[in-house]
């Protein structure tokens, strides 16, 4: 790999992010982290409306402006329902793997900032006592969260300050083990976050600037398709930085950057695409070109929905999409040097 990135840097910044939680469109702890990074850089967030963060980065040559984008959001729940005996059920955001999750802690915070933590569970959730406990289906209508407080009644939990609506975060299992492998729910795609971060700082340490005048798009909705529909006009070329997938058909693994050429929504630009082939090359990333089916970005989102732009996405393969995933850190930092080899059109 061409540029020698900050690893320890890295790794931290994902352990502080995938520890904020942070599900579909619940920016109110993440944002601030966000902000406190970025400012140790010296560099602000702005935000539109809608809720995404952007940081600006100005190039040698500003009159074309380029973007990365890494969603800040996550999978979670909303409170769907209070059952007469106090436990909770939930409407997912985001295509929650509830199989995966099972037995998980989670949080259901409530909107004057109070947090209670709670076991998602099967309503059929022991062998011992339901006959169906292993064969029901997990689903929005079966699974419950058992609050670990002495609850017994819906009026106990309205007392809480719990309400329909309210987010519930789930425990990341974040682990990292000494040979490089990372362990958690939510790679995808705090992990590209932290290689915008790691990139932020090679281009400040190194002072150097991009090529193009670069915005960071911090987005709060890829999980639902959200993150990318509305695009500032002045954004030439999108590029989405958001997990790969290993599978049967694709060549990407735990170590290298995957560079999507095709997902469920459209073929990425045909030109971007060969041109991220290119920096991949120059820089010496070990990297594969795939397509995904089941799989879209906030950058195919962005062509779809009749942006003037070229759109393109790379990043991490993980195994275990939208369970608890798994990647390793050569892959966030073959990552790093696509973005770096990008921005600075080496
Ligand atoms: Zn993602």
């Amino acid at each position: 790999m061409k540029f020698r990135i900050d690893e320890k840097y890295l790794l931290n910044c994902f352990e502080r992010l995938v520890h904020t939680p942070s599900p579909v469109g619940y920016g109110v702890k993440v944002n601030p982290v966000l902000e406190e990074m970025a400012s140790q850089l010296g560099f602000g967030i702005t935000y539109d409306r809608r809720g995404t963060g952007y940081l600006t980065v100005e190039g040698e040559d500003n009159s074309k402006t380029v973007l990365l984008s890494a969603h800040w959001d996550t999978l979670g729940m909303v409170v769907r329902r209070i059952d007469a005996d106090g436990k909770i059920r939930v409407r997912s955001l985001g295509g929650m793997q509830y199989i995966s999750a099972e037995g998980s802690s989670v949080t259901v915070h409530t909107r004057d900032g109070r947090e209670y933590t709670g076991l998602l569970a099967c309503q059929s959730h022991s062998t011992h006592v339901f006959e169906n406990a292993r064969t029901l289906e997990r689903s929005d209508d079966t699974m419950i969260v058992l609050l670990d407080e002495d609850i017994h009644s819906k009026e106990d939990v309205q007392k809480m300050g719990i309400r329909h609506g309210d987010v519930i975060s789930v425990e990341p299992c974040c682990e990292f083990t000494k040979n490089g492998y990372i362990k958690s729910r939510f790679i995808d795609d705090k992990a590209a976050i932290a290689c915008v971060f790691a990139m932020l700082k090679y281009l400040r340490e190194n002072d150097l600037k991009p090529a193009f005048r670069t915005m960071i798009a911090f987005t709060f909705a890829e999980e639902i398709g959200l993150g990318g529909p509305w695009v500032p006009p002045e954004v030439s070329e999108y590029v989405a930085i958001d997990i790969g997938l290993i599978g049967p058909d694709n060549d990407g693994h735990e170590r290298c950057v995957t560079i999507c050429a095709k997902d469920r929504k459209a073929p990425y630009t045909y030109d971007l695409v060969t041109r991220l082939i290119n920096y991949a090359e120059k820089a010496e990333c070990d990297y594969a070109v795939d397509i995904f089916f089941r799989y879209s970005t906030d950058a195919s989102t962005a062509l779809t929905c009749s942006n003037n732009i070229s759109a393109a996405a790379f990043g991490m393969p993980v195994y275990c999409s939208h369970g608890r995933e798994r990647t390793h850190t050569l892959s966030l930092l073959n990552t790093t040097n696509l973005m770096l080899a990008y921005v600075l059109n080496i």
